[in-house]
């Protein structure tokens, strides 16, 4: 009876999936180097908290690495270095491989955009002696997860003559921080009745931001002036200059280890800069010269859908394939046409709190490793890149060959919702996609979690890809 179960056991081993925790397949050792490599993601999450610092964070490592400014017609042969910065919001990075680029290149492409509160033209005014600005949500969120909680302030202001003062308010211990109010719950009666899409409106999601009026009897709305007047003097702007501005309030929260045993981490932003993070830092870890040239994209604008010239329904990654092809006398079209592309981004990861919307034998878990997800869209598959079984099959014999922890993954039941990513505006310019990521909980909240096993082996898929 014994060597009977133990046969069977056997087979089943031999032709059945064996699900085990992502932990338990990994070596002390090697989940040594995960918790190392961690550090470095935490750090960048603090720094780069929206696309215009993560563009600058990759340039800055990039040229730290020995990459070059693409130029069109520039002389290129293997193991050189370039990269593409597109208006200050999205980067390029290729190091050119051993074979010729007519053969396909490697591109792993993520975005460093995330959901937050972008400042109205307009946004400054004074209600009853308290002053605040006007916002409009960017991306998908629940708007009532955004109030009450810290928020700081990044971006950039245009002022008149057209030079430009980069902001940042709330990441510094001693920097102020500011926050959207919240009815208090004795006399929320009212407001707990409403839809929960409606708990606070997009018109409530108002951000305080002072409250002492300038000293003089002269001028109405003197709270409005005391701020404006501070703002003057520590940036040299005027109201109007607001209209010339991409001001983006951000949760003022750290990156943290979650949990006694420090597995996971808590962050604004890790969709989808956990996928930049990764797919930049295994790029520029690239010792030796990759057969086929490698390129990263990290790219504007997903959250609301990608379109714009900073997002990838633009032809900004086309052209510059084309330019590269150009560089070697080849056309850009063979070159995208024999072209692979792992796109990168999270995808939901199973919360037992909310077991009903995914579908447990084919949604991702924590620690079970990265993510590779067929197809996205929704109901009937609509908007998804499907990628075929032999590209597929093509990607899992990489994560196998490679000892990479893997998993397939889903968004969510057939008939809830779903979601899209950059994944078809790639495989729109004929290169063979597939989406890939790390799994989160609370995805578009303020405050979004990841397993750091999961982190690392993104970022080994990526190495294993790029290197190639
Ligand atoms: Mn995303
Ligand atoms: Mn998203």
């Amino acid at each position: 009876m014994e060597k009977e179960k133990s046969k069977a056991k056997l087979l089943q081993e031999k032709l059945c999936i064996q699900r085990k925790n992502g932990v338990l397949r990994t070596s002390e050792e090697d989940m040594k180097l995960c918790d190392e490599y961690c550090e470095g993601y935490k750090r960048f999450m603090d720094e780069a908290k929206i696309e215009r610092e993560a563009a600058e964070y990759a340039e800055n490592a990039a040229v730290k690495a020995g990459y070059k400014p693409f130029e069109k017609n520039m002389k290129l042969s293997a193991g050189d270095k370039v990269y593409y910065v597109n208006r200050k919001k999205a980067v390029i990075l290729a190091h050119i491989g051993k074979e010729p680029v007519s053969k396909g290149v490697h591109i792993a492409a993520a975005h460093i955009d995330s959901p937050r509160l972008d400042l109205k033209q307009n946004p400054l005014y004074e209600s009853e002696e308290t002053a605040y600005f006007k916002t409009h949500y960017y991306g998908g969120i629940k708007k009532y997860q955004w109030s009450a909680i810290p928020l700081a302030l990044h971006g950039v202001i245009i002022k008149a003559d057209g030079t430009s003062v980069r902001v940042s308010v709330g990441e510094d211990e001693n920097d102020p921080v500011f926050c959207v109010t919240d009815l208090l719950p004795h006399l929320a009666q009212d407001q707990m009745k409403r839809n929960a899409s409606e708990i606070i409106r997009g018109e409530e999601l108002n951000i305080l931001i002072g409250s002492r009026p300038f000293r003089d009897d002269d001028v109405s709305e003197k709270v409005k002036l005391g701020i404006i007047a501070l703002l003057n003097e520590k940036y040299g702007i005027t109201e109007a200059d607001f209209i010339s501005a991409e001001l983006e309030a951000v949760p003022a929260f750290k990156a943290k280890d979650i949990g006694f045993d420090r597995s996971m981490i808590g962050a604004y932003g890790h969709d989808d800069k956990v996928c930049a993070y990764t797919a930049l830092t295994a790029l520029l870890s690239c010792k030796e010269t990759p057969e086929k040239t490698a390129v990263v994209v990290l790219t504007d604008k997903e959250e609301t859908g990608s379109d714009g010239n900073t997002g990838l329904c633009s032809s900004y990654l086309e052209y510059f394939i084309h330019d590269l092809a150009q560089c070697f006398g080849e056309d850009g079209r063979t070159v995208l046409s024999r072209s692979e592309c792992l796109s990168a981004d999270v995808n939901a990861a199973f919360d037992p709190t909310f077991p009903d919307v995914l579908e447990r034998r084919n949604c991702a878990f924590i620690n079970y490793g990265v993510v590779v997800t067929k197809f996205t869209g929704s109901r009937g598959k609509s908007g998804t890149s499907d990628a075929s079984a032999e590209f597929v099959g093509r990607v899992r014999r990489l994560m196998d060959d490679n000892g990479i922890v893997w998993q397939t993954g889903e968004l969510g039941k057939v008939d809830l919702g779903g979601g899209g990513t950059v994944a078809a505006y790639i495989a729109n310019l004929d290169v063979d996609t597939i989406d890939v990521g790390v799994p989160v909980l609370c995805m578009h909240a303020p405050y979004e979690i990841v397993s750091k096993l999961d982190v690392y082996m993104t970022y080994k898929a990526f190495e294993a890809f790029l290197s190639e």
